[in-house]
């Protein structure tokens, strides 16, 4: 039986928390969800599975189709483009999912409540990053509250990025022994691989790299690939 459940996005700070929970709780004891919600880069669901085999944990995958159909942000919507910056109705990117975080704990915890697990961990950070408004810890800790009262059950949600800028990511994920895993984890906005470089997701991460002083194994994964 498992003693916590990941959701685990196929990007760099999930797939660093994979590791961490496996640190954590050990071996064996750790699962992982991934939601198939419409994103436009399907590539994100074959990193998650890429990431979740490498790591020898079981991988489940939920979907959800409303994110799709409410459209709106450039994550769901192919009439959206990634813009640089913030909205201005919003003051948020348009990559905002609304409610998307919201949802996939709440969805997490009833797969965790089904299985007896009662810890949740998830790679969200309110530092260095965009601003998601669902990415704080306290909108994690009153959605922590709301399910323990819904589900009348036990429930921890851990959020080991929460306080760490990129670079300190970086190097726990160094310390953890994420970085192979790294190397099939996907971040770029634009969908690319090898990643583009230069849309803010792309940037955000390189600068954590950078600052860390650790190359990218994703980009070092493909820069050893003859052209
Ligand atoms: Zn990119």
């Amino acid at each position: 039986m498992n003693t916590a459940l990941l959701v685990l996005s196929g990007g760099q700070d999930s797939t660093t928390c994979l590791y961490w929970a496996l640190d954590r709780f050990g071996a064996g004891n750790v699962a992982t969800v991934t939601f198939d919600y419409g994103q436009r880069h399907r590539i994100e669901l074959d990193c998650a599975a890429r990431v979740a085999a490498l790591a020898g944990v079981p991988h489940t995958v939920l979907p959800i189709d409303t994110f799709a159909a409410l459209g709106g942000n450039a994550l769901t919507d192919a009439a959206v483009a990634v813009q640089p910056g913030v909205e201005a109705h919003t003051q948020l990117p348009n990559t905002f999912v609304p409610g998307r975080n919201l949802i996939f704990l709440t969805f997490a915890a009833a797969l965790a409540y089904q299985r007896a697990i009662h810890h949740l961990v998830t790679g969200v950070t309110q530092t260095d990053y965009s601003g998601y408004p669902d990415c704080r810890e306290a909108t994690l800790r009153a959605l922590e509250q709301a399910i323990r009262l819904g589900m009348d059950y036990d429930l921890t949600v851990h959020a080991p990025l929460m306080f760490k800028s990129k670079a300190e990511s970086v190097k726990l994920a160094r310390d953890l022994g994420a970085l192979p895993a790294l190397a099939y984890s996907h971040t770029c906005y634009n969908g690319q691989q090898p990643p583009c470089g230069v849309c803010p997701a792309c940037e955000l991460r390189a600068k954590g790299f950078a600052e860390a002083g650790i190359p990218d194994p994703l980009v070092e994964r493909f820069r050893n690939v003859a052209p």
